[in-house]
């Protein structure tokens, strides 16, 4: 398909609402694409061949699928909004590698979708109401996903993608950095989209690691600790840790195996390093 007639034209993308008389529902994230090159950026930082599987979530009215129809071998789109399928149907008609699939992507068991030992490159605008459970849920579910290639909120990207020390950093930054390496690949203005956002986006690559950076004992244990202890930013780690009920910790024992690990007692949870949660975890639990 020629470009022009692409709907990353905004023209055409006009043109295609008013004829189903489509109306934007913010209760899904619809914010569409009308910008050729932030789609070929995305495109690049996704590294999609003919060789790919790709997952789109959210396919909206079909403005990315397209350019992953031509440069992929075979593309799932995952749409939740049924006003959608008839649109999809008619501005994809032209790629028979593409299936437009009606669910909820949280409900979606895309291992059962790719078939058994496939894997798959994943690549979305994200409806941004959802970004953390979709990422998480991927990420935490043995998703055969080899990269996710995702516009979020550019606030939530630098979260993923932030170190010890910074403001930012926190519970988030620590779980997608268990699970996968982070590249920030473009910052998006809001009027790359129909209707603009209201907030800044921007595109993430995570590669999914083939073996975590760390070794704990039990994970789900650590993920807990590094939960609480940013969940009271403003206390100290030893009195975050103390208050919840959960993990079982007492002030004594925090503050021992802090020493231990050569940290003041009065250190706060953002100054930690992955690993030394992982060390931390691995003393703390009872
Ligand atoms: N990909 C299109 C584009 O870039 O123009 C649309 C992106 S729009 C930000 C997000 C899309 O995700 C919408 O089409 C919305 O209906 C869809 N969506 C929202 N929640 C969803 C869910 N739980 N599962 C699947 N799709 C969802």
């Amino acid at each position: 398909m020629d470009d022009k007639e692409k709907l990353s034209n905004p023209k055409v993308t006009i043109q295609t609402i008013q004829k189903y008389g489509f109306r934007f529902q913010k209760r899904y994230g619809q914010n569409f694409l009308i910008d050729d090159h932030v789609i070929r950026k995305i495109l690049r930082a996704a590294d999609i061949t003919k060789e790919d599987t790709v997952v789109e979530i959210g396919p909206g009215i079909g403005t990315l699928t397209q350019y992953l129809a031509e440069a992929a071998g075979k593309v799932y789109a995952v749409e939740i909004d049924e006003k959608l399928l008839p649109i999809l149907a008619d501005t994809l008609s032209t790629y028979e590698n593409v299936e437009v699939i009606h669910n909820d992507i949280l409900k979606c068991d895309l291992n059962r979708l790719l078939g058994e030992g496939n894997r798959c490159k994943i690549v979305a605008n994200l409806p941004y109401y959802i970004t953390t459970p979709i990422i998480m849920g991927l990420l935490e579910g043995q998703v055969p996903a080899e990269s996710i290639t995702v516009m979020v909120q550019k606030e939530v990207a630098e979260r993923m993608d932030a170190g010890p020390g910074s403001k930012i950093y926190g519970a988030l930054s620590l779980a997608v950095q268990y699970y996968a390496d982070t590249y920030l690949a473009a910052n998006v203005p809001p009027n790359c989209f129909m209707p603009r956002p209201a907030v800044g986006s921007a595109v993430i690559r995570l590669t999914a690691r083939k073996e975590p950076p760390v070794s704990v004992k039990d994970d789900r244990y650590m993920f807990r600790l590094i939960r609480t202890s940013f969940n009271e930013r403003r206390k100290t780690l030893v009195n975050g840790l103390r208050n919840d009920p959960e993990l079982g910790i007492t002030k004594e024992a925090a503050e021992a195996a802090l020493t231990e690990m050569g940290l003041p007692t009065t250190v706060r949870g953002e100054t930690l390093s992955l690993v030394q949660f992982a060390e931390l975890s691995d003393r703390l639990q009872p």
